[in-house]
C-alpha cells in the first residue's frame, strides 16, 4: 500500500512515531493508502522548519514568490488527470467533477494570489496638511492552516496559497479522510523550488496533529475550514492566546424559488446546488422554499430529475453522484433521513442506500433524497446534514420565507430565484447569508469576500481580504 509522507523542512518524510493509519476509498470501501499519524512532536518540527524560513521567504520580493507560487500552478495544471483521480479515489467524487471543478480551481487558487501580491497596494491617509499616515502591511509569520475533505485540494490551496503568497511560512493539515492530493501537492512544491520550510504538510488526525497546530505558540494566525464544532474548540483554544483566527464553518442554506422565476433554470441549478458533489459542498442548498403557486410544478419536475440522475463508480463519466466521503458520514446521513421520517416527513424520493455491483458493491452509496412535510423548525430543518438530501416546502409570503430562511444558527449562502430585479435587491438585502446567488449558483469570483453570518463563521476569505488576514497592519504616521 501507498505510504502518504509529511512534508517537513522540503522533504518527505516519516512521522516521529512511525505510525500510521489506513485511508479508505470510500467507492470500494477499502483501505488503499496509508497516511501519517503525527503528533505533537511533528507539529514542533514543522514550526521549527516555519520559523526558520520565515525571515528569508518574507524578503523575498513578491515577484520571486509570484514565479514559484506560479510554477505549481503550471505543475497542477500539468497533472490535472493524475491529480483528478487521486481525488476522485479518495474521496469518492465523480472524477468528471474533480476534473472539472476541484483540480482547475486549485490552480486557480494559486494563480490569483500569486498575480494579486503584483497589484497590491496601501492606504495612505492625509490629515489635513499637518501629517500623512500610511499603512505598512508585514507578514505576520508562521500560519496554520486546516481544511475539510470534501474539496480536499481545492480548499487546501484556498488557505495555503494567500498565506504563502503574503510572505508567510505555514504549517498545514489537510482532514485525516482526504490527504492524497495534499501528498502530491508536497511533490508539486518541491518540483517548483519552493524553499525547504516555507510550507509544511503534517498529516493525521484533528485532535492529535490539529490541535497541535492550534495550541503551537509560535504559530500566530489560523485559516480553518470545517464543521461548527471543531470551529468553537479552536476559538476556545486559540483566542485566549490572541491568535487571528479565520473561522469558515457549516451551513444550512436556503433556496428560496419565486412563482416568476425563469422555471428551467430554477429546476437545473437547483438540481446541480443539491446534489453537486453528493450534497457535500458547504455551499449547496438543502432547504428548499418554493412560493406556493409553483409549488407542485416544481416538486414533480425535481423529483423527476432526481430520479434520473445516476449513482455510481466514481470512475465511470456517466455517474452523476458519487460515493459518499466515509462510511461514518454515510451512516450519519442515513440517520438524518430516519430523523426527518420520525418528524414527520414524507420520503418523496430516495431515501436509501444504494447497492451497486461489481467493483463498488462495497461502496458508501446513496440515493439523492427528496423529504417533504416538514416544519422549518425541526431538527431535519435546522442542523447540518452535508449530503445528497433535500427539504421542500411551500411558502406565500416574502415575509413568511424570510423568517425560514434566516430561522437556523447558519448564515454560509442562500439562493434567490425571482425574475423581479427589485424583489432580488430586497429579498438579497434581509437575508442572513454571507454569500448571496440570485439566479445562479456556485458562481464564483475570487475577488469576493466568501465566508458566513451566525454559525457560520468569522472572518471573510478571498479577495485581496485573505491576503491582510496573514499580515500585521501598522500605521505610521508622518508630521509634514
Ligand atoms: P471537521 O471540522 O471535522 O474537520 C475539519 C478539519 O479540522 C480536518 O482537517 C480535521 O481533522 C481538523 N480537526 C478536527 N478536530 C480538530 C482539532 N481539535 N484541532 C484542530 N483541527 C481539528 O470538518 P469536516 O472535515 O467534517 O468537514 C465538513 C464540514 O466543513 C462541514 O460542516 C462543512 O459545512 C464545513 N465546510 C465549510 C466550508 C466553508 O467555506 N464555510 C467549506 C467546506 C466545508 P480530521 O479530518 O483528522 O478530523
Amino acid at each position: 500500500m501507498e505510504k502518504i509522507l509529511n512534508y517537513i523542512n522540503g522533504e518527505l518524510t516519516n512521522p516521529v512515531s512511525g505510525n500510521f493509519f489506513p485511508t479508505i476509498n470510500p467507492a470500494i470501501g477499502k483501505p488503499y493508502a496509508l497516511v501519517p499519524d503525527s503528533d505533537k512532536p511533528d507539529v514542533t518540527k514543522a514550526v521549527e522548519a516555519a520559523r526558520a524560513a520565515f525571515p528569508k521567504w518574507a524578503a523575498t520580493p513578491a515577484s520571486n514568490r509570484s514565479a514559484i507560487l506560479i510554477k505549481i500552478a503550471e505543475l497542477i495544471e500539468r497533472d490535472l488527470d493524475k491529480l483528478s483521480l487521486a481525488e476522485s479515489i479518495d474521496q469518492g467524487k465523480p472524477v468528471k467533477l474533480a476534473k472539472s471543478l476541484d483540480i482547475p480551481r486549485a490552480a486557480a487558487n494559486i494563480r490569483f494570489y500569486a498575480t494579486a501580491i503584483l497589484h497590491e497596494s496601501a492606504d495612505a491617509h492625509f490629515t489635513n496638511e499637518e501629517a500623512i499616515n500610511y499603512t505598512q502591511y508585514t507578514p505576520i509569520g508562521v500560519v496554520g492552516c486546516i481544511s475539510p475533505w470534501n474539496l480536499p485540494l481545492y480548499l487546501f490551496t484556498w488557505k495555503v496559497a494567500p498565506a504563502l503568497a503574503a510572505g508567510c511560512t505555514v504549517v498545514a493539515k489537510p482532514s485525516e479522510i482526504t490527504p492524497m492530493t495534499a501528498y502530491l501537492f508536497s511533490k508539486l512544491c518541491m518540483e517548483a523550488g519552493l524553499p525547504a520550510g516555507v510550507l509544511n504538510i503534517v498529516h493525521g488526525v484533528g485532535p492529535k496533529a490539529g490541535q497541535a497546530i492550534i495550541e503551537h505558540p509560535e504559530i500566530k494566525a489560523i485559516s480553518f475550514t470545517g464543521g461548527t464544532a471543531t470551529g468553537k474548540i479552536i476559538a476556545a483554544t486559540a483566542g485566549p492566546m490572541f491568535k487571528k483566527l479565520s473561522l469558515e464553518l457549516g451551513g444550512k442554506n436556503p433556496n428560496i424559488i419565486f412563482a416568476d422565476c425563469d422555471f428551467e433554470k430554477a429546476v437545473s441549478t437547483t438540481i446541480q446546488s443539491s446534489y453537486s458533489n453528493q450534497g457535500e459542498i458547504c455551499l449547496c442548498g438543502s432547504r428548499i422554499f418554493v412560493e406556493r403557486p409553483l409549488y407542485e410544478k416544481f416538486l414533480k419536475e425535481f423529483t423527476a430529475r432526481t430520479k434520473a440522475l445516476v449513482v455510481g463508480d466514481p470512475l465511470d463519466e456517466k455517474t452523476n453522484l458519487g460515493a459518499m466521503a466515509s462510511d461514518t458520514h454515510m451512516k450519519k446521513v442515513l440517520s438524518y433521513i430516519e430523523l426527518a421520517k420520525q418528524e414527520g416527513g414524507t420520503i418523496v424520493q430516495g431515501g436509501k442506500q444504494v447497492k451497486l455491483t461489481g467493483r463498488c458493491a462495497d461502496g458508501y452509496f446513496l440515493e439523492p433524497t427528496i423529504i417533504t412535510g416538514l416544519p422549518h423548525t425541526c431538527r431535519t430543518n435546522q442542523e447540518e446534514i452535508f449530503g445528497p438530501l433535500v427539504t421542500i416546502m411551500p411558502f406565500d409570503t416574502e415575509a413568511e420565507v424570510l423568517e425560514y430562511a434566516n430561522s437556523t444558527t447558519y448564515g454560509l449562502a442562500a439562493t434567490i430565484w425571482t425574475e423581479n430585479l427589485k424583489r432580488a435587491h430586497r429579498v438579497a438585502a434581509q437575508v442572513k447569508s454571507g454569500i448571496i446567488w440570485v439566479n445562479c449558483w456556485l458562481f464564483r469570483d475570487l475577488r469576493t469576500p466568501f465566508g458566513g453570518m451566525k454559525q457560520s463563521g468569522i472572518g471573510r476569505e478571498g479577495g485581496f481580504e485573505a491576503l491582510k488576514f496573514f499580515t500585521d497592519e501598522k500605521n505610521v504616521c508622518i508630521k509634514l
